[in-house]
């Protein structure tokens, strides 16, 4: 199987051609269909594995239809750290190469929150967040999430170990009901089971 078989655009398989990639690793050769397909998914993978990409690269072909509007981004990129949401950048941006139109604003504590308010005022398609970030700016009125049809719970086991679900939950719910979530971790202790049982409907697990 060769990303061509995928279903990914032209666009995103000469980005993946740039990047060095000749074949799709397991969780992208099981997670990218689906998810084009606006199915919802359980990735069982550990970092190294290739599951940015796996999420990363069908995102990209779905904002890539419609436009955003000042601060009602259509996707939602959750991660535990700051670091780990600065790495998911670099490949958002590495990927979208030749989706100039496609606009993304990362959300992480401990920078000043003004650039970020003017990012989202500017309208934005994805934002890639640490949970208590987003929920700052989300309770000081400077993010609607009504239109943010296509949510990533990345890491959520780490999300687990630092006591993110109470937040992940609450970010949930401010969601619209019929979006499309995926939900990757390395381990599925219970916490995790129930969690994709509350938010994710009919979803597809893939495990590698
Ligand atoms: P991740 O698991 O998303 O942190 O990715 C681990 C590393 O694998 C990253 O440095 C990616 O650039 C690289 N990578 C992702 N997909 C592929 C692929 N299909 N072939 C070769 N390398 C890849």
């Amino acid at each position: 199987m060769t990303f061509a078989d995928l279903g990914l655009s032209d666009e995103l398989l000469r980005a993946v051609g740039d990047a060095g990639y000749d074949t799709p690793t397991p969780i992208q050769k099981g997670a990218i269909t689906p998810t084009l397909m606006g199915k919802d998914l359980i990735g069982i993978a550990q970092t190294g594995t290739g599951k940015t990409a796996s999420f990363v690269l069908p995102m990209i072909d779905i904002l890539a239809e419609g436009r955003s509007r000042a601060r009602m981004p259509r996707s939602l990129i959750l991660e535990p750290t700051r670091e780990l949401a600065a790495q998911v950048a670099e490949n958002f941006e590495k990927y979208g190469k030749y989706h100039p139109g496609l606009s993304m604003a990362l959300l992480i504590g401990g920078v000043q929150m003004g650039d970020q308010i003017k990012q989202l005022e500017k309208g934005v398609d994805v934002l890639i967040a640490t949970p208590g970030r987003l929920l700052d700016l989300f309770e000081r009125g400077k993010i609607l999430l009504n239109g943010c049809d296509l949510l990533v719970i990345d890491e959520a086991d780490r999300m687990l170990d630092m006591g993110f679900i109470p937040d992940i939950e609450s970010i949930c719910q401010k969601l619209p009901r019929n979006r499309q979530t995926l939900l990757f971790s390395a381990t599925m202790p219970p916490p995790i089971k129930k969690l994709a049982d509350q938010f994710l409907t009919d979803p597809k697990t893939v495990e590698v």
